[in-house]
């Protein structure tokens, strides 16, 4: 079966300028770009007007379980390639006791207890069946860390080490395209950095990716960026520093230096590069403001350690020491009882004066109440040092977005229709060609994609159809799930599936 769009401009995802041209696919591969007699047969979609672009890639997904499932939010956006495993979190290996693993991710996840692979090969055979998007995985560095020693901290016996290095080198030769890091989440965060070093020169050895959720974005992201180009400079890794950004006001001015520093290592040839999503808000898991030492354990220590006096005060003192965005910009997301609904879409701020205690009070309630299952969204950047990221050459761009018992981030729901619209079409932060190429076939080269991001003969015939003049995203922190305008038609493998 052959289809050819017809009469549209083509952006065709390298980045270069758009052309006026039609698209011919046959099967589930791309035959060419130009301009055609049709062939008898083929089916004509009438571009006139529209852009005709690649099947967009999120190489930043939290979507490990809902993308085997037919979730169509992505789909709804022009996603046709989900990257998941990220930040440390991959639904592999399982641990015997698999509580353990349910404890880690379920908050990212937004899984119950009916989920769990023993092998990359497992869940990549699973994930091939996906009937909406093609997945790629990385290992979790917190996931590969809990299968072996659970939630101990800090550093691991040479014959632990040994087996995460034996299982990441199994994982890779299974298909996964990388390693992720989550540095900022317990057991992970207390790794040495002698343990990431190790497990780097594995990737390297396999010419993967190391993507990182760093060890901090706020009042260390100078350190942290140091320590991660030190691991790829060692390593000879290839490096991508996920959702760039400074947190905070307190550190927004540090995001130049952290950037210069970025530069400075791709101009010396390391393989680095970041990503950033397209608001100026994060979310996660409340237990992140969190010092991770009170972690150890898992839930279960950390209520134990909430439930004694002097741990408690030692856990708040820290909480506030560490906050770098203030209480006010802390907005309850999720949480599951039914008594405490009403607070979503509360700042911890407002809930702490209602109930005149202070905020961190109101975080350990929460956390004690539904037993640590809250999520939370953060108002984290300035505008400016948005604009800076988004529209920098070395990052893609990607939604971060995850599922949760409540309200999830807009950004689930909207990043690719946004950055089309909004940043580019409305802001002028970059061309079209620049949007396209960072959520295409730039992704694809840093997660080592192959035939796909790009509309060129011999690709997979993954197509977005989209109106330049209408797409956006109408969703918000308030309604979230709202469905983007101007996406037309959405192929995947040559096959309509929007
Ligand atoms: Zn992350």
């Amino acid at each position: 079966m052959s289809i050819v769009f017809k009469g549209g401009t083509v952006i065709d995802g390298a980045g270069t300028l758009p052309v006026s041209a039609d698209v011919l696919i046959s099967g589930q591969t791309i035959e060419g770009v130009g301009i055609f007699e049709v062939p008898p047969g083929t089916q004509v979609i009438d571009c006139r007007g529209l852009a005709v672009a690649p099947g967009f890639i999120d190489s930043h997904s939290h979507l490990d379980l809902q993308v085997l499932e037919n979730h169509s939010d992505k789909l709804a956006q022009g996603v046709t390639t989900e990257v998941v495993g990220n930040c440390g979190f991959s639904p592999y290996p399982v641990p015997g006791d698999r509580k353990l693993l349910y404890d880690f991710a379920n908050g990212l996840f937004c899984g119950s207890t009916d989920w769990g692979w023993p092998s990359a090969k497992a869940y990549l055979e699973r994930a091939a069946q996906s009937p909406t998007t093609t997945v790629f995985s990385l290992v979790g560095h917190g996931s590969l860390r809990i299968a072996r020693a659970g939630h101990q901290l800090g550093q691991l016996a040479e014959c632990d080490l040994d087996w995460m290095e034996q299982k990441l080198a199994e994982s890779f030769a299974e298909g996964a395209c990388g390693f992720s890091t989550g540095l900022m989440y317990s057991p992970g965060a207390s790794a040495p950095f002698s343990e990431l070093e190790r497990l780097c020169r594995v990737v390297a050895r396999h010419q993967k990716v190391y993507a990182t959720h760093m060890r901090g974005y706020g009042d260390f992201l100078i350190e942290a960026v140091d320590e991660q180009l030190r691991l790829a400079r060692r390593t000879g890794c290839r490096l991508q520093i996920s959702h760039f950004q400074a947190v905070g006001p307190r550190n927004w001015n540090k995001e130049a230096l952290a950037l210069e520093k970025i530069e400075k290592a791709a101009a010396e040839g390391l393989d680095v590069g970041f990503d950033c999503y397209p608001y100026i808000a994060g979310s996660t898991m409340l237990t992140q403001l969190l010092p991770q030492w009170a972690l150890a354990g898992g839930i279960d220590g950390l209520l134990a350690r909430l439930a004694d006096g002097t741990e408690r005060n030692r856990i708040a003192t820290e909480t506030e020491a560490a906050l770098e965005q203030g209480w006010t910009n802390i907005l309850i997301a999720a949480l599951e009882t039914p008594a405490n609904q009403s607070l979503i879409g509360q700042s911890v701020a407002a809930i702490a004066a209602s109930r005149g205690c202070e905020p961190v009070e109101v975080v350990f309630d929460l956390l004690k109440q539904e037993e640590g299952r809250v999520n939370m969204l953060e108002m984290n950047q300035s505008e400016a040092n948005l604009r800076q990221t988004i529209s920098h050459p070395l990052s893609c761009i990607i939604s971060d977005g995850f599922y949760v018992k409540g309200r999830p981030h807009p950004r689930l729901y909207g990043t690719f229709p946004l950055l089309l619209g909004e940043m580019r079409r409305e802001r002028r932060w970059l061309t079209l060609a620049e949007a396209v190429h960072k959520i295409t076939e730039k992704p694809a080269r840093r997660f080592s994609i192959p035939q796909r991001g790009r509309l060129e003969r011999g690709y997979f015939a993954d197509v977005v159809v989209f109106d330049p003049k209408t797409v956006n995203s109408p969703a918000s922190y308030q309604s979230p799930s709202l469905q983007p305008n101007g996406i037309c038609y959405v192929f995947r493998n040559g096959v309509a599936l929007l």
